[in-house]
């Protein structure tokens, strides 16, 4: 992380949506869907929350918000969660907000791998978790993919700057 953020500053909220999905909501708020959780492994959930935290890292997260688009929901979705409540109930609602440019979701992939390296992972967790992403979630529209841009092109994007 180039801006690192104390446990303390980061809350997690989790979202009852059956679909594979999480977002950045900023100010160290990001959010899972109880999908992910179900069906992601350790290795996988670590995959996809680094890519949301390199949009928070890399700044998207702000930009958007000053430009105002995207992430009204997680808007919402935050007066919702209970600072320090320690409990875990998930918040009925989707992930639909699809707020970043294509080049900064790549910028986030490749940011994720970086996060991903410092924190001791594997090199190749991002990519895993991109293609795992693929084959689960297919092209549902619900989930990952109503908000990311198609994974083929993730892949593709990541391969070329190694
Ligand atoms: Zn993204």
């Amino acid at each position: 992380m180039d801006h690192p953020r104390s446990p303390d500053q980061v809350k997690v909220g989790i979202m009852d949506d059956p679909h594979i999905n999480a977002a950045s909501g900023g100010g160290g708020e990001f959010y899972v869907t109880t999908g992910l959780l179900q069906k992601a492994d350790d290795l996988r959930l670590a995959g996809v929350l680094a890519h949301e935290l390199a949009h928070d890292d890399l700044g998207h997260v702000a930009k958007a918000q000053a430009l105002g688009v995207g992430l009204n929901i997680g808007m919402v979705i935050l007066d919702q969660i209970v600072p320090g409540s320690g409990a875990l109930t998930p918040i009925a609602g989707g992930l639909i907000a699809r707020a970043y440019s294509r080049n900064e979701e790549y910028a986030a992939d490749r940011h994720g791998v970086d996060i991903l390296k410092r924190a001791g992972y594997p090199a190749q967790t991002m990519l895993n978790t991109i293609t795992w992403l693929a084959q689960t979630e297919g092209t549902d529209s619900g989930g990952f993919f109503a908000t990311h841009p198609a994974t083929a092109d993730r892949i593709e994007a990541l391969r070329n700057v190694r």
